[in-house]
């Protein structure tokens, strides 16, 4: 078999010499034969195929590594791999444009408080939380103010102290009277203070025997400024809105799970039964990745938030929790009806429940 040069071989596959010079340092094209005294470079003219996926994979900003991995699979695998590095591309773009939302927002000092046409807006809420019908004790917390509205679901030793830790690192925000302006530093300091405070009570074990070393919690709380929601979110609670009769989940779980649903590799109801549906990529604890989504939602009059935790959504269809906001005016009486369809549907999980609704003051 005739090799071809690396000058020859360039030319084929569309690269430059100092582009494969690299591909071979970097382990994605190793030559076909090194002259051991010259050190030129010779390539089999089968080698083109991979220096051509290498160098798309390349154009699509893979990295390296994973280029690496793509190119020693078949070509059924390589086609899944690259699938699945894509859905992640657009998922983490997604999140950034979020943000990038919430800064043009803040930075253009969008503040209806100053231009509001129409009536007044306030929230109008009730927060329950329940142990459920198996678990020995309740690691959630719901909280529900005027201002803040939290559900935060504790795991690990100290999850309950985590849980309550984090909401009420929040409950600061219900006082302060930051300029809208200053909405986002207000949030990023607050969730500071939330995560030293669950890193407080997950202290590495003092020798008494107690497992707090793993505590930590999910947060997710929206912040009332007058005219507009700011959500954080953490983890795998969930906030839906109810708008002109339609429920939408306005969250996106930081859970395995959901990363593998986005990927293409499950389907939303292979996820539904999957054993480890629980297991978080986001929270607030020791070790974990605590990145908040950030987000603001322009208030309206007649909107209708739900702020769950994974004991609600997991064992009420979603069919059910919209016939219940649509059809129990009063938000105590929808939590109460939230928790105990959970609690009948076997209430396996600690069920949390906030239901706010936007109100035009009279
Ligand atoms: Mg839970």
């Amino acid at each position: 078999m005739e090799l071809l040069t690396i000058g020859a071989f360039a030319k084929a596959s569309r690269l430059s010499p100092k582009a494969l010079r690299l591909y071979d340092e970097l382990g994605l094209l190793t030559p076909a034969r090194v002259d051991p005294d010259t050190g030129y470079r010779r390539y089999a003219p089968e080698q083109l195929e991979q220096a051509r996926l290498v160098a798309w994979l390349r154009r699509l900003g893979m990295p390296l590594a994973r280029i690496r991995r793509v190119c020693a699979m078949d070509p059924g695998e390589a086609a899944g791999e690259i699938r699945a590095y894509w859905a992640r591309v657009e998922a983490d773009t997604a999140a950034r444009r979020d943000l990038a939302a919430f800064l043009v927002d803040h930075l253009t000092g969008k503040d209806p408080t100053m231009s509001r046409t129409t009536a007044p807006l306030s929230l109008r809420y009730a927060a329950l939380s329940d142990a459920g019908r198996v678990r020995p004790s309740n690691q959630d917390t719901a909280y529900a103010g005027s201002r803040l509205l939290a559900v935060a679901d504790g795991y690990g030793g100290r999850g309950a102290l985590a849980g309550a830790a984090a909401v009420d690192a929040l409950r600061s925000l219900e006082s302060e009277t930051a300029p809208a302006g200053d909405l986002l530093n207000a949030l990023e300091d607050a969730l500071g203070r939330a995560e030293r405070a669950v890193h407080g009570v997950s202290a590495p074990d003092d020798g008494t025997g107690g497992d707090s070393t793993d505590a930590g919690t999910t947060l997710t709380a929206m912040l009332w400024t007058g005219s507009q929601l700011a959500l954080v979110h953490i983890g795998d609670s969930r906030v839906h809105l109810l708008r002109d009769g339609e429920l939408f989940q306005i969250t996106h779980d930081h859970t395995v799970v959901q990363s593998l649903i986005d990927e293409g590799r499950l389907t939303p109801e292979e996820a539904a039964s999957h054993p480890q549906r629980s297991l978080l990529l986001r929270a607030l604890g020791r070790g974990a990745d605590s990145t908040p989504d950030l987000r603001l939602h322009d208030a309206r009059a007649g909107d209708r938030y739900l702020l769950c935790s994974d004991g609600l959504s997991t064992v009420v269809p979603a069919g059910d929790i919209h016939r219940v906001l649509t059809d129990t005016p009063e938000p105590e009486a929808a939590v109460r009806e939230l928790v105990d369809l959970a609690n009948a549907s076997g209430g396996p999980d600690n069920v949390s429940c906030v239901v706010a609704d936007v109100v035009a003051q009279a």
